[in-house]
């Protein structure tokens, strides 16, 4: 687990992140950290076999690893960082970490999809109830009981874009002894920090914002608790994770560009956002920093900006009309995922599972990431789309 800290501490996000893990033990004297594409790492003598702290083994990391998982504390104000192959596995790791049979975790209905099947699933078989919450919730003390262990919370929610009262959850966990989890993928942490709003473990899919490529999966938990990075340490390595080297230096160069990108994804989105806003084929656009969004307030009150990945309710049409408006798309690709240089969009309405608080949406619903092209550029291609709604 990497430290945060030193003199980078105070300085601005992208001074901290284009400067954190590069000391020369890990570079070697280059911009960059080498690349140790390494099974077995030799030591110098046998004192050094089972010494704590000593690269030995791949599982485990190397120094490539250290690199990046310094950067990533920087980018969540965290003291120990795990890294993951994907951030499904960030997500569930922390739960198997915390849980046994017979305990119950809070799991939040507008979490991501594949979040809600593992609770479904497989916390299932291990003896676990996972239990579904409205993400606005006004107290969820009164849903804690004895066995609870894990409150696992996603703001703004996957696909709906609920904002919940983070403050206001953390703290109802805290006083209880219950391990709050937030699911940080939206924000990447550039505009919003979970850890300083009393979460416990915030957790990324990195393969999203900060590799910023769409080539390359990962996933991280970051805590400030000693403890707690310790029993999500041993999960992993029980469950033998690892992480590939050249995946972490592709995650970390991305990581690097991360706050520069942010500020023009979000820019143009919210330009796109409002745009479509007053299109006469669209009911509603649901982007938390618009002050029609029903959670602006809390939003404001949170974060500090927004991503580009919103969404968007058109007027009713039929399931083949909204095929036609995203087949009429020639730079929004069509698909999954989002946070890297190209725009995409996808329609939601196979994907929203919710028990607890179903949305009321009163068309289809389009989710949209938007990337690095001009903002006018990808207006005149939704303009396309939109004409092909007719
Ligand atoms: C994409 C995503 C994940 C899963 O990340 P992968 O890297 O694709 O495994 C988890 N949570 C949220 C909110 C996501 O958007």
């Amino acid at each position: 687990m990497a430290k945060a800290g030193g003199k980078n501490s105070g300085r601005k996000l992208g001074t901290r992140l284009a400067h954190s893990g590069r000391d020369r033990g890990l570079t070697r004297g280059g911009v960059n950290p080498t690349v140790q594409r390494a099974s077995t790492i030799l030591v110098e003598s046998a004192d050094q076999l089972y010494a704590p702290g000593v690269w030995t083994y791949g599982r485990h990391g190397t120094g490539t690893h250290d690199a990046l998982k310094a950067a990533l504390c920087e980018l969540e104000g965290a003291a120990h960082c795990q890294l993951a192959p994907s951030g499904l596995l960030a997500c569930t790791l922390p739960i198997l970490a915390l849980t046994t049979a017979g305990d119950h975790v809070l799991v939040t209905d507008n979490c991501y999809g594949p979040t809600r099947r593992f609770a479904e699933r497989m916390l299932k078989r291990l003896g676990v109830e996972a239990e579904f919450y409205d993400p606005r919730i006004k107290d969820i003390s009164a849903k804690l009981r004895p066995n609870t262990k894990a409150v696992f919370i996603e703001s703004p929610g996957s696909l709906t874009f609920e904002i919940s009262d983070t403050p206001a959850m953390t703290a109802a966990a805290r006083a209880a002894g219950v391990v709050s989890i937030f699911d940080n993928s939206w924000s990447a942490g550039v505009c919003h920090k979970p850890l300083a709003l009393g979460a416990d473990i915030v957790v990324q899919s990195t393969s999203k914002y900060v590799s910023g490529g769409a080539d390359v999966l990962g996933g991280a938990v970051l805590t400030n608790d000693a403890k707690l990075a310790e029993r999500v340490k041993e999960t992993a390595t029980d469950l033998g994770l690892a992480v590939s080297p050249d995946d972490a230096y592709t995650l970390l160069r991305g990581l690097r560009t991360l706050e520069t990108r942010m500020a023009q994804c979000s820019a143009s989105a919210l330009d796109v956002a409002r745009w479509l806003a007053q299109r006469p084929e669209v009911d509603h656009v649901i982007h938390p920093a618009l002050p029609s969004h029903a959670d602006h307030e809390l939003w404001k009150r949170d974060f500090s900006g927004a991503s580009g990945l919103f969404g968007l309710v058109l007027k009713p049409a039929a399931p083949k009309k909204v095929h036609a408006f995203l087949d009429a798309l020639e730079l929004f690709g069509l698909g999954f995922s989002y946070g890297g240089f190209e725009s995409l969009a996808i329609h939601c309405d196979p994907q929203v599972k919710r028990t607890v608080a179903k949305p009321t949406l009163a068309g289809p619903l389009i989710r949209i990431s938007i990337g690095l092209e001009d903002p006018a550029d990808l207006c005149a291609d939704l303009e396309s789309g939109l004409a092909a709604l007719k």
